[in-house]
């Protein structure tokens, strides 16, 4: 993922700077170092955000972070590739650009380039940047707003990223000055309107606080996209690598009154022992029911995750 931004501790609205907000869940825990954070409501553009806000987010990213195994790594590239498929779907590559900002190990990137695409990643995590090298995808460590201000790109995608900016609308508005006319930036966050963030409440899987600093809905996400200069044409709700897997585990959290322990053991936190057993036990019991609510509720658009598509105001008038 590519840098987290300088934050204060403060309780300001990311997105509009506003200071008076509302408490949603007053304890909301850090299923990493266990500490405890309130998720706000901002008065102003209703946008939901974390609170305080650490000025040091590092001690919050060890390096297990998302260091899942070779299986989980596999599960995830199967999932990423069938996706860019639809993405990368064009008569011609010829000549067509993407930018991923925070594109980890490239492995998105790397899709794109062999259907013939000029691509570029930026990604400030160094191992993870060296991984995407060796696969030839060029990276860079460093913010968007740190490339030329050209319009140099046919799609910038930004994959559960933009929930973890201090500054969500300045890196939005530094993707819309980036993009060609016509072009598109795809944004996929957790969705706090979700069924499956409703049920979770304060230990939903995908609150993560206080790494996600900022938590959209559909309604809140298209506020920003128009702070921007930007026009959300498109939305999906359907996401199959976060879905069943977030039902499984904001239930179990529910249950065993502890955040995250098959997350947790998959990163490499915790030892297999008997509240892994328990967990893995809830995660085949509710496997069936995990399924069916997450088909319901992609039917019902209200998903976990949504995946928002954004083209440049200007783009957008008729
Ligand atoms: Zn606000």
């Amino acid at each position: 993922m590519c840098r987290i931004e300088e934050a204060s501790a403060g309780t300001a609205c990311p997105v509009c700077a506003a200071t008076s907000a509302s408490t949603l869940y007053p304890t909301a825990p850090d299923p990493i170092t266990g500490q405890t954070f309130s998720i706000q409501i901002c008065a102003a553009c209703g946008v939901a955000f974390t609170a305080p806000r650490p000025a040091d987010l590092e001690p919050y990213y060890p390096p297990r972070y998302r260091g899942y195994g070779p299986f989980v790594t596999a599960v995830l590239q199967a999932l990423y590739a069938r996706r860019v498929r639809k993405w990368a779907r064009h008569d011609s590559a010829q000549g067509r650009s993407i930018l991923e900002i925070g594109c980890g190990p490239g492995l998105m990137l790397e899709v794109f380039q062999r259907a013939g695409w000029s691509v570029l990643g930026l990604e400030r995590n160094t191992a993870a940047a060296a991984q995407a090298a060796r696969l030839g995808v060029p990276v860079r460590s460093c913010d968007v707003a740190e490339l030329p201000d050209i319009p140099a790109f046919d799609l910038i995608v930004m994959f559960n990223v933009l929930e973890h900016l201090a500054h969500p609308v300045q890196v939005l508005a530094a993707c819309a000055r980036r993009l060609k006319p016509g072009g598109e930036l795809i944004v996929n966050v957790p969705n706090l309107a979700s069924w499956q963030a409703r049920f979770g409440g304060p230990v939903w899987l995908h609150l993560d606080p206080p790494r996600h600093l900022v938590h959209f809905s559909y309604a809140t996400l298209r506020e920003a996209f128009e702070r921007a200069g930007l026009r959300a044409a498109g939305v999906s709700f359907v996401s199959f690598e976060h879905d069943p897997y977030g039902w499984s585990e904001s239930a179990i959290n529910r249950i065993m009154g502890r955040s995250n322990v098959l997350t947790r053991y998959l990163m490499g936190f915790d030892r297999f022992g008997a509240a892994t057993t328990l967990a893995a036990g809830l995660f085949a019991l509710l496997a069936l029911p995990a399924a069916l609510l997450s088909v319901a509720s992609w039917l019902a658009g209200c998903g976990a995750l949504m995946e928002v598509t954004g083209r440049r105001v200007q783009d957008t008038r008729s």
